[in-house]
């Protein structure tokens, strides 16, 4: 089998990077150079830095973390192309026929997955798979790869949380009709994270930030009460430039955006995040949300699940969520922020207008 580009990469790169530098997104002055670790997996750049801590343990702590990136990138992956034989791509091949067993770390994504499906009703999909399954961006280059409307009008029944039966004492999953299917891309990125942040928090008083693909958390601060600055994204800048800065205490701070996986077929523009209603890529006025949380998975959740809900939707289910900030970058390049996110935010390119 040929092997795929990140697992290439992720070969590459399994001697970890050590570059003594200061994080790219990151402001203010800091006591020593900080340790900076790079790797690839899930898809993207996963980036450790640590502010304490001796040299050789922070190395050892990320190679492990790296390490367990790529494994739930094996087990979880839905990618046909990389993993044809992941935990989850066994399952929704027994969709309809039988039960699949799953890892101990696999059945609590998905069940999360569930919940977050049942909290975001249906908005952040756990079984969108019937319809990403048609949108694989790894092979969508020409008109003709476009899933048919036929193809969609098929799919659309097969969407849902509803027919997975998860059995956690078997720890097994399965589905009600062949067809269905479960994708956790919504979700593992931030898994990974909360994993992350776990492990080193216990090395106790530690100081990180970690960056899995522009999913950011902050492990304590660098100096008492000190903010951490967290670049977020221009939608229509080249990857790194920023539209603004947030500052934040310890959190997660997850975007979802319509540049982060996409083409240009024809001069339209299709992207990676899937209305489950409609079964085409998200068409309202948002170029990306951003989710201010504590919990990394909880933020990834959301921010795709306020992305499909947009604008006015999306701020209002946002208000009713405890702990839960957002800040939303509209086609047109305003920025509208929760009440709690606007001493925060300070604009950084020209082209950019808060909305008061
Ligand atoms: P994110 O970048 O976190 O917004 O997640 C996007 C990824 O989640 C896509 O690449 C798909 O694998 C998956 N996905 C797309 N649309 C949805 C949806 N409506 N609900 C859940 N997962 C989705
Ligand atoms: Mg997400």
């Amino acid at each position: 089998m040929v092997m795929s580009l990140s697992r290439r990469l992720a070969d590459i790169r399994r001697v970890v990077l050590y570059i003594s530098m200061a994080a790219l997104l990151l402001t203010g002055c800091r006591p020593s150079a900080p340790h900076q670790f790079v790797d690839f997996s899930v898809g993207t750049v996963l980036t450790l830095t640590f502010y304490n801590g001796n040299r050789s343990s922070n190395a050892r702590q990320a190679e492990r973390l790296f390490a367990y990136a790529q494994d739930v990138e094996m087990r979880m992956s839905t990618s046909q192309q990389d993993y044809e034989d992941s935990e989850l791509l066994r399952s929704n091949r027994n969709a309809g026929i039988r039960s699949t067993t799953l890892s101990a770390d696999t059945i609590r994504v998905v069940t999360e997955g569930v919940r977050l499906s049942e909290l975001t009703n249906g908005a952040f999909q756990i079984g969108v798979w019937p319809l990403t399954r048609l949108w694989d961006f790894s092979t969508l280059i020409h008109t003709a790869d476009l899933p048919s409307s036929e193809e969609i009008a098929m799919a659309l029944p097969l969407v849902g949380h509803d027919d997975i039966t998860l059995d956690q004492e078997r720890s097994t999953i399965s589905f009600a009709t062949e067809g269905m299917g479960v994708d956790v891309g919504g979700i593992a990125k931030g898994w990974i994270g909360d994993y992350f942040r776990t492990q080193i928090q216990k090395r106790e008083g530690s100081v990180a930030l970690i960056d899995i693909g522009g999913n950011i958390i902050t492990v304590g601060s660098k100096k008492q009460g000190e903010r951490w600055n967290i670049g977020i994204q221009d939608p229509s800048g080249t990857q790194g430039q920023i539209a603004g800065v947030l500052s934040v205490a310890e959190t997660s701070v997850v975007t979802s955006g319509n540049y982060e996986r996409a083409v240009v077929i024809d001069g339209v523009r299709y992207h990676h995040i899937i209305d489950p209603l409609q079964g085409l890529p998200v068409a309202n006025e948002l170029s990306s949300v951003t989710i201010v949380t504590m919990g990394s998975m909880y933020a990834d959740a959301l921010s795709t699940a306020v992305y499909v809900k947009g604008l006015a939707e999306g701020m209002a289910f946002v208000e009713r969520l405890p702990g839960v900030e957002a800040l939303f970058i509209i086609a047109d390049n305003t920025i509208v922020l929760t009440d709690a996110l606007r001493p925060l935010f300070t604009v950084h390119s020209q082209k950019f207008t808060v909305r008061e």
